[in-house]
């Protein structure tokens, strides 16, 4: 395993026209251990900042359309400037070129508000070679359901909860994890006050019900899953039919196959919810991964 990169991110305006010279000349690779954040941040201090993670195969990064339209639509949630999107994608292509060219790595995306409101945003990208073993993919995870402590409608209802944003606040999402390793799991499916089931608290749920595939509908306050949106693009051509709506948390037990999918870990199918197991659908797994790797 090799070390990892940085790229310190002076950013441009999202309506200045980025050339490769202005932003080549806007990214400069730091070391990994050199300091980059003063103490005043807010990204440091009050987790006040957004970021994505990218998965990376071989050189290649999954999905970097997605993962800069959701970058610039958690901007718009959290009042940030809007990131302009071809220094950024530059930024990630510079950190490719740095990557070992065989291999998986994730490349993470990450602007805090700075150490003033008026600005500039703090900006910086990292790219970190991960090993190429992921036995979650074929072993699969047991889950446990924990509440949220919202209702569903909480993204429409309490928008300056964000909870469709990516930001930087995800000491409760790594709260849970460790909730869910006390009670002996692997994972989390976070669960409305309401009785619906969510999302994990780093990745989207995806069941099978015979042909039909789905997901729950975003506007109910989770994060739209790229890796979701990708495997519902490969599962719809390959004959399923991909439906996004309310999901009770009794389905959970009811389907015929559930997974919980992000972008370095991938499709993890899940093998028991709340220490009753559940039946997976490990062919399918392995099609899904396959693609997602393609
Ligand atoms: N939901 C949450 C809360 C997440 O943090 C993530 C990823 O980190 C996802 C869903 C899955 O998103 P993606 O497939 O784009 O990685």
């Amino acid at each position: 395993m090799t070390t990892p990169h940085v790229i310190l991110l002076d950013p441009i305006p999202a309506d200045a026209e980025a050339t490769k010279a202005s932003i080549s000349a806007s990214l400069r690779f730091v070391s990994a251990d050199e300091p980059i954040l003063t103490a005043f941040d807010a990204g440091a201090g009050r987790g006040d900042g957004i970021f994505e993670t990218l998965g990376v195969s071989d050189g290649r990064a999954r999905g970097i359309d997605a993962h800069l339209a959701r970058l610039e639509a958690s901007a718009e949630k959290l009042d940030l400037p809007a990131p302009n999107l071809a220094q950024w994608r530059g930024g990630v292509e510079a950190l490719l070129a740095a990557l070992p060219p065989k291999g998986q790595a994730s490349v993470r995306l990450v602007i805090t508000r700075g150490t003033d409101e008026a600005g500039p945003p703090t900006c910086w990208l990292t790219g970190t070679p991960v090993s190429s073993d992921f036995p979650e993919r074929t072993d699969g995870i047991r889950v446990v359901t924990l509440s949220r402590g919202y209702a569903n409608d909480v993204g429409e209802n309490a928008p300056w909860l964000l909870v469709g944003a990516k930001t930087l606040s995800y000491a409760i999402n790594m709260a849970a994890l460790r909730e869910a390793k006390s009670r002996g799991a692997d994972d989390v499916v976070f669960t409305s006050t309401d009785g619906f089931a969510l999302e994990g608290p780093t990745s989207s749920l995806i069941l099978r019900q015979g042909n039909t595939i789905l997901t729950p509908a975003i506007q109910h306050g989770i994060l739209a899953g790229t890796t979701q949106s990708d495997l519902f693009e490969f599962l719809q051509d390959d004959g399923f039919e991909c439906v996004y709506r309310t999901i009770e948390v009794g389905e959970l037990l009811r389907s015929d196959a559930a997974w919980l999918v992000s972008s370095v870990r991938l499709a993890a199918p899940i093998t028991a919810v709340d220490g009753e197991a559940v039946p997976t659908d490990l062919e399918l797994t392995a099609r899904m991964n396959a693609a997602l790797l393609a």
